[in-house]
């Protein structure tokens, strides 16, 4: 609580934040309340941000009480904040084949999608999850008809939401390792709701895509293209990675300082096939501050 009244008693920053012309932003905390984002990702400097709706390792989830899209609304277009970004608890499961656990997920699910569009959020991120016990195929079947049926009756269209699968690191069972697995759980859902995809830097990375030297970067480009296509990728996580190139290991690293480096992050921003999507870093807090320099490297990236 001490917290929030410090971030409220602090002066603006009096140089105005320096502006690109991409959307960049970062994961945000929510602590004292969801509209206290806002204000914090403005003074890290973005514009645009993440968040989550719910503890993302809970199932239970915050109270919104009744509508909250004009506040977020208008904070948003106060501090010129867009797209709004909602990442999905991590313990939603939709492929989950333990059927007690797949009704939780679902209903988890859909709680996310009735809070994102509370909220006014334009796009809801989700890991297209976990196939243990089945196949591949079988999960990725199951995680896209899990999300109709979540979804179901929810306005989506009406609301301006639009669900992002994302890739993963691909490890074990995990489904989404590969672009060709998010194309298909997109082109699955073409049609019954709103959906698109999330591309993480790091994820790629680890899971075994060139994502290091400049040739190798316009190849993983290149195959992104043709499986997911670039147009349907709305939201970039921006994170460098602390481990090697197909290791499957999702450890998210600072701009720069891992094992991508900042060609990447600089290839990514500045391609114009990409000029529509939101660049969010969910990189680590070792200290007080590296959220602000994240987000500042990114921005320096810009051309
Ligand atoms: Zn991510
Ligand atoms: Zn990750």
């Amino acid at each position: 609580m001490a917290r929030e009244q410090d971030l409220r008693a602090r002066p603006a920053p009096n140089r105005p934040p320096r502006l690109t012309s991409r959307r960049i932003g970062i994961h945000t905390s929510t602590a004292g309340g969801v509209f206290n984002a806002a204000e914090r990702a403005y003074r890290l400097g973005c514009n645009t941000l993440q968040i989550f709706s719910t503890s993302p390792r809970q199932w239970a989830p915050y109270e919104l009480s009744g509508t909250q899209c004009a506040e977020m609304s208008r904070l948003r277009s106060l501090y010129d904040l867009k797209p709004l970004v909602i990442h999905t608890n991590y313990l939603v499961n939709l492929a989950s084949t333990n059927e007690l656990f797949l009704r939780k997920s679902v209903e988890a699910f859909r709680g996310e999608v009735e809070r994102a569009l509370a909220l006014c959020a334009e796009y809801l991120v989700l890991h297209p999850g976990s196939f243990r016990g089945a196949d591949r195929e079988r999960g990725l079947l199951q995680t896209a008809a899990a999300i109709a049926a979540a979804s179901k009756d929810l306005d989506l269209v009406k609301g301006g939401l639009t669900i992002l699968i994302e890739n993963t690191a691909g490890s074990e069972f995990s489904l989404g390792g590969s672009f060709e697995q998010v194309a298909e759980v997109v082109d699955r859902l073409r049609g019954i709701v709103p959906i698109a995809a999330c591309i993480d830097t790091c994820h790629t990375h680890v899971a075994g895509y060139d994502m290091v030297s400049e040739e190798g970067i316009y190849q993983t480009l290149q195959h992104l293209d043709e499986t997911i296509g670039l147009n349907n990728i709305k939201v970039v996580h921006c994170n460098d990675a602390k481990a090697a190139r197909g290791s499957k290991l999702d450890r998210h690293q600072h701009i720069g300082k891992g094992m991508i480096g900042k060609q990447a992050f600089r290839i990514l921003l500045n391609d114009l096939r990409l000029a529509h999507a939101a660049f969010i870093a969910e990189t680590p807090i070792d200290k007080p501050g590296d959220d602000r320099s994240n987000v500042a490297a990114l921005k320096r990236l810009v051309v």
